[in-house]
């Protein structure tokens, strides 16, 4: 297709979609103008490009007297920001840079990491590098630690450094922000469980239960050798061999059916002498309510399967303590402790048991004063977003919030379920709002804080645009002559 088809198509589609299309046919019309978007960039990739500029000073950007458009800085390579690199027009005359901070140069699809796990699957074939995603946006390596709203200012620290005893911070300028960090797996206070039990979020969590799994099996082999001189060796096999998850909810449930599987199938082939010592435990306290995310009658009917499958049992408890051997005490078998003081000894600790806000989502949300409950603690653990994924109280709408990090406060007090499914359908319609132009500094509501119940001031948001679809399209059809 020629360019300038496809110029024309992208300068109509917001145009049709505005003006004339039905709410029905607007799928069709995203559709088609992210298509184009995505063949515009083949097109760039395989042709030759230009003789590059001569290199900038610093490989950080830093906002150049002569710009054009908004600096935009994407926080994070999740399922929210690799739709919005994907979908996002880096072509766009009002967007001057895009500029994506991540601790993590790939994008990890997060509902195969479960069977990652196991090894049913590979890392590498869950993983996409967020620079093939799309290779016009820029990316650094580094976690961000602070967003200074005010001076419009995200502050990060760079992954790789030659000297670890130098940290060079970095401090970047933006004009659209777009957090989209998700949260972290917190093990709440449970005494020695951040020692002994292993997280599911990340790749390097699911390659540590996999080699944990697999050393389980082989220190449960290592045992049963020793038949003739240790008496209690089936005893200390089956301790090896329990695998306890804590946490019923949708991570916790889907490992222990995985995990099953792959008892059932696998290990039985690899290790038949010792598989019938192997043992999963799900613990749930049953302490859920209506407005879990997972819903209640999906739950009760995913444990009621899990637990009628041979070899798995149901623990309805709390944990109040996890314990383990050796020198630093984090080594099998370990010991979990129950509120009712029943104690059992496995070789293998999931902890599934819930997430908490990154420090520099808390730290955010302290800074813009949305209030505090009655015992103190702050009103939300989440940005609260509207409808344009606008973060409440920054008056320019300069703060955009997406996926687990973001409380979309028109769906009610818990906002959406924290889904991949959700985050990546935020990250396009953010995209499609820089895309077209939507003028974000415009209506943006706050929640004020005169007293510990919050309120929200609703004044509807308006969403207008810079300039008109119609002087849009003809700029685009102008720029492709
Ligand atoms: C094991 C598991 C299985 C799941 N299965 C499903 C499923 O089957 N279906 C489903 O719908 N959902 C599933 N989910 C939930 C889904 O993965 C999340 O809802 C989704 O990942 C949220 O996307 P996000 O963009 O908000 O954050 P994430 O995808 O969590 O991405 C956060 C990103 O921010 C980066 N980051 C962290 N800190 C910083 C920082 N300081 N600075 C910069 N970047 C930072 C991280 O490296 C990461 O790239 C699952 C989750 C897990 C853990």
């Amino acid at each position: 297709m020629h360019l300038l088809h496809i110029f024309i198509i992208l300068g109509l589609t917001p145009l049709l979609t505005i003006s004339f299309l039905p709410p029905k046919l607007l799928p069709l019309v995203n559709s088609m103008s992210d298509s184009m978007i995505h063949l515009s960039r083949y097109h760039r990739r395989t042709t030759l490009r230009p003789p590059s500029p001569p290199p900038p000073p610093s490989p950080f950007p830093s906002p150049s007297p002569s710009k054009k458009g908004k600096d935009i800085v994407i926080l994070g390579s999740g399922w929210s920001a690799q739709s919005f690199v994907k979908i996002i027009n880096d072509q766009n005359p009002h967007v001057n840079s895009i500029t994506l901070v991540s601790p993590l140069n790939y994008f990890l699809f997060t509902p195969l990491l479960l069977s990652a796990s196991v090894g049913t699957v590979e890392i590498r074939s869950i993983v996409e590098p967020i620079r093939s995603c799309n290779p016009f946006v820029d990316h650094i390596e580094g976690s961000a630690y602070k967003i200074d709203h005010k001076k419009k200012l995200v502050h990060l620290t760079p992954n790789l450094i030659d000297d670890p005893s130098h940290i060079e911070n970095v401090t970047i300028p933006y004009d659209q922000l777009i957090v989209s960090v998700g949260e972290e797996a917190t093990v709440r206070n449970v005494p020695g469980a951040a020692l002994c039990s292993l997280p599911l979020k990340t790749a390097q969590d699911a390659q540590k239960l996999r080699t944990c799994i697999v050393n389980a099996f082989e220190r449960g082999v290592l045992a049963s050798r020793k038949k003739q001189s240790n008496k209690n060796w089936s005893q200390e096999v089956k301790h090896l061999l329990t695998f306890v998850v804590v946490g019923g909810g949708p991570t916790g449930l889907e490992f222990c059916g995985e995990l099953y599987d792959f008892l059932s199938n696998d290990a039985g082939k690899l290790y038949p002498e010792i598989i019938n010592y192997a043992k999963v435990v799900l613990v749930d306290s049953g302490r859920t309510s209506d407005l879990d995310p997972f819903k209640k009658l999906l739950k009760e009917k995913g444990l009621q399967k899990l637990n009628s499958r041979k070899g798995v049992g149901l623990a309805k408890e709390r944990v109040v303590s996890v314990s383990g051997s050796g020198p630093k005490g984090n080594e099998p078998p370990f010991q979990v402790v129950f509120e009712g003081s029943e104690v059992v000894n496995c070789g293998t600790v999931v902890w599934a048991g819930g997430t908490a806000p990154r420090a520099i989502v808390a730290d955010l949300i302290s800074e813009l004063n949305f209030g505090k409950d009655a015992d103190g603690k702050e009103l939300y653990r989440k940005l609260p977003v509207d409808e344009y994924m606008r973060v409440k109280n920054v008056e320019d709408g300069s703060i955009l919030a997406l996926g687990d990090n973001a409380l979309f406060l028109d769906a009610g007090p818990r906002g959406l379920p924290p889904t991949a499914a959700v985050a990546a359908q935020q990250g396009p319609y953010v995209a499609r709002l820089i895309n077209r132009n939507y003028d974000l500094s415009v209506g943006c509501s706050s929640i004020s804080n005169s007293n510990t119940n919050a309120s929200l001031s609703c004044s509807p948001p308006q969403v207008s645009f810079i300039r008109s679809p119609l002087a849009l399209m003809k700029t685009r059809i102008r720029a492709s002559n």
